[in-house]
C-alpha cells in the first residue's frame, strides 16, 4: 500500500488537520507521502516532515496553487497519483471541492467523512446526520477518502521525512480566485479549538452574543452557534456547528439556549464533556450533555462569567 496525503494549509503553515488525516493513513497502513501544494509555502513541508510515519514530503510550490483552487489540484494530484493506492485529505472545504475532481478524473467513487478504517479497503463514514453508521468497502484500485479529523487522534512530531520539490506546473484557465472575506479573531478556530461555546436562539439577538464573548474569552474559547441564529442574521454562517456547519470535537461543548435538533448535535455531539444551559429542562440537548443547567441564560451568563 501506498497512501498520498493532501495536506490543509493555512496561511501557507501547514494547518493541524493534517496531523489527523496522517493517523488515519496509519490505520490503513504502508508508505505514507504528504502532497504540500501552494504558494510561499516555505515552512509547511518542515512541519510535515516531523509528522510520525511519514516517508516523503512532496512539494509543489507555485503561484497556480495558491489558493488551493480545484482545477488545478486536482489535475495535479492526476499527474501524481501513478502507483499510490489511497489519496486521502481532510474533509474540509478544500478537500470536498478537490477530492471529487480527482475522483472523477480517474473514474473512482469517493468514500466522503470517513470516521474509522476497518481494513485498506473498508472504512465507517456517517449517514443521516450521524445517526447510522455504514460499513462501505472499495473495490476500486485507487481509494479516493476525505476523513473527519475529529474521528482521528492526531500523529506525533518526532518523524524525519525526506522532501522533495514536484514542478508539475498545471495552468488554470476554468476557474480564477477572487478574494476572501475572513473573519478578524483572536480566538482559537472553532474547528480546532479545545472549548467551544454556542449560542442559539434563546440568545434573542446578535447583540446578546456578547455575553458569550466575555466567558469565551476567559476560557480561551471559540464561539460557535446553531443555524437557527446563522440564517436570522445574528451571527456569521462561519460560526454555524451541525451537520450543515463546522463538525467540532472539543474538550468543553458549551450549548447556550440551543434546543439541540439532531441537525446542531451532529457536529458537537462527540465533544468530550457538553454542558446546556436552557430553560425548558425537557430540551433534547439534555439528553447528550453531561452536564445541564435548567434556567434562564440571561441569569445564567453573567453569573458563570463573575465566577470564572
Ligand atoms: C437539512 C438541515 C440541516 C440543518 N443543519 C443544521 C446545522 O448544521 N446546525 C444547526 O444548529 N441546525 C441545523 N439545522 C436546523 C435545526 O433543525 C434546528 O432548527 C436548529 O438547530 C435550531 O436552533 P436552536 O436550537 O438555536 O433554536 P431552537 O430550536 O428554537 O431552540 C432554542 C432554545 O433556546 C431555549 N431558550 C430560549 N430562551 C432561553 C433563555 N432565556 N434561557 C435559556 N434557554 C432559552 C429554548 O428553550 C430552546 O430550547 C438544519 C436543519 C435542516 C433541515
Amino acid at each position: 500500500m501506498s497512501i498520498l496525503v493532501l495536506a490543509d494549509l493555512h496561511e501557507g503553515q501547514l494547518a493541524g488537520a493534517t496531523a489527523h488525516v496522517v493517523a488515519a493513513a496509519h490505520a490503513i497502513g504502508g508508505d505514507i507521502d504528504v502532497l504540500i501544494a501552494g504558494e510561499g509555502v516555505q515552512a509547511a513541508p518542515d512541519a510535515a516532515a516531523k509528522l510520525d510515519g511519514v516517508n516523503k514530503v512532496r512539494v509543489a510550490d507555485n503561484a497556480v496553487y495558491a489558493h488551493q483552487l480545484a482545477e488545478p489540484m486536482g489535475a495535479l494530484l492526476v499527474e501524481l497519483v501513478g502507483d499510490y493506492t489511497h489519496v486521502l485529505a481532510s474533509a474540509s472545504t478544500t478537500g470536498k471541492n478537490v477530492l471529487p475532481r480527482l475522483a472523477a478524473l480517474k473514474d473512482v467513487s469517493q468514500l466522503s467523512d470517513v470516521i474509522a478504517v476497518e481494513s485498506a479497503d473498508t472504512f465507517k463514514r456517517s449517514i443521516y446526520a450521524g445517526n447510522a453508521i455504514a460499513t462501505v468497502k472499495s473495490d476500486d484500485t485507487l481509494k479516493v477518502l476525505t476523513v473527519r479529523t475529529t474521528a482521528f487522534d492526531a500523529v506525533g512530531d518526532s518523524g524525519s521525512a525526506t522532501v522533495e520539490a514536484v514542478d508539475v506546473v498545471i495552468e488554470n484557465t476554468q476557474s480564477s480566485f477572487v478574494k476572501e472575506e475572513l473573519a478578524q479573531s483572536d480566538r482559537p478556530e472553532l474547528g480546532g479549538a479545545k472549548v467551544v461555546i454556542s449560542g442559539g436562539r434563546g440568545m434573542g439577538n446578535g447583540d446578546n452574543f456578547k455575553l458569550l464573548n466575555g466567558i469565551a474569552d476567559k476560557l480561551g474559547a471559540a464561539v460557535g452557534a446553531s443555524r437557527a441564529v446563522v440564517d436570522a442574521g445574528f451571527v456569521p454562517n462561519d460560526m454555524q456547528v451541525g451537520q450543515t456547519g463546522k463538525i467540532v470535537a472539543p474538550d468543553l461543548y458549551i450549548a447556550v439556549g440551543i434546543s439541540g435538533a439532531i441537525q446542531h448535535l451532529a457536529g458537537m455531539k462527540d465533544s468530550k464533556v457538553i454542558v446546556a444551559i436552557n430553560k425548558d429542562d425537557e430540551a433534547p440537548i439534555f439528553q447528550v450533555a453531561d452536564y445541564g443547567l435548567v434556567g434562564d441564560l440571561f441569569e445564567i451568563l453573567p453569573e458563570l462569567e463573575s465566577k470564572l
